[in-house]
């Protein structure tokens, strides 16, 4: 797949596109003369980590931010540079509540605790080496990218099992998993993250957002217009559920402290659609 711009002439791509075309050339391409070799990318990762409008998760104490987190504001899809925005408004909603819960506490600032020491790997869910994060690349750009369908996404799921099922083999051959590190941490979550995205795809038939299920083209609200949840059993499999409604699904903690006036402004949700009782029973699990 190419990327014809040619027709922009010399003296239009050095003014108006001086670091495309130096990274072009510095990869032995020059757009001026000839076509640029393109491919999809996904810049974005919806859905994440489920927060509520402060950064709490479910897990009492444990906030999260930024790309890893599904804070509701974006639905199936995030429009253009609002993840930076995200990151820097709820950094600051989190450093807030910190600081309120602390106060409330009786204490400045929470107190110093010591490093915890990094999760143990076991023998069915070892470290991955740090390597292992190029096959899974690999995998999810072909099976669960841009364009993804049921058999794509399945033979995603056939080969993330394999990585593990090889991790777990080796493990049990050497007695020993990748060293605990950035890097093989990175991997394994990362392997993780991907399980979690095929699984709540093959689960949404449908194309909704910036996810386009090539064998179910059509957006369907009736069946589909809800969440997924996914649950990381304690034996490792994964419980994919649907929410029974479009509302985004509270975490455990209370609702925010701000006026619900001032919560509406920046958070406005559509009017909820009503499933009529036919499409009822299409309903996903
Ligand atoms: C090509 C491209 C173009 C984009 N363009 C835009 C744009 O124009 N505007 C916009 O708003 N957004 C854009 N985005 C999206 C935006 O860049 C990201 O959403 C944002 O940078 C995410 O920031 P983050 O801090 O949440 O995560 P990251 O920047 O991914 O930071 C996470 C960090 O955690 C580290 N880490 C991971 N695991 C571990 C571990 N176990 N231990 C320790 N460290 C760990 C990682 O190494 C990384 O440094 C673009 C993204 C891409 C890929």
């Amino acid at each position: 797949m190419y990327l014809d711009a040619r027709h922009f002439g010399a003296e239009m791509w050095a003014r108006r596109f001086p670091t495309i075309l130096a990274a072009c050339r510095a990869h032995g391409i020059d757009p001026v003369t000839e076509p640029i070799p393109v491919a999809p990318a996904a810049h974005y990762a919806s859905g994440g980590v489920r927060t509520d409008l402060r950064g709490r998760t479910t897990v009492p104490g444990l906030y999260a931010c930024g790309e890893v987190a599904c804070t509701g504001v974006h639905g199936a899809n995030r429009l253009a540079s609002n993840s930076l925005l995200e990151g820097l408004v709820f950094a600051e909603r989190i450093a807030e509540d910190i600081t309120a819960r602390a106060e409330s506490a009786g204490r400045e600032r929470p107190a110093e605790r010591t490093r915890p020491s990094a999760p143990a790997a076991s023998g069915d869910a070892p470290l991955l080496a740090s390597e292992a994060r190029y096959e899974i690349q690999h995998i999810m750009t072909h099976g669960a990218g841009v364009l993804r369908s049921a058999e794509s996404l399945a033979r995603a799921a056939d080969r993330l099992e394999r990585v593990q099922d090889e991790a777990v083999a080796q493990l049990r051959r050497d007695g020993k998993t990748a060293e605990p590190g950035v890097e093989t941490w990175e991997a394994t979550n990362l392997h993780l993250v991907s399980r979690v995205l095929v699984a709540a795809a093959l689960r949404r038939e449908e194309t909704r957002g910036c996810h386009w299920r090539e064998d179910r083209p059509e957006r369907d609200d009736a069946a589909w217009r809800r969440h997924l949840l996914v649950t990381l059993r304690p034996d490792g499999t994964l419980d994919v559920r649907s929410t029974d409604s479009e509302a985004f699904p509270p975490t455990t903690t209370p609702e925010p402290r701000r006026s619900p006036a001032r919560e509406q402004q920046h958070f406005r949700r559509p009017p909820a659609t009503r499933v009529p009782a036919a499409a009822a029973d299409r309903r996903p699990r």
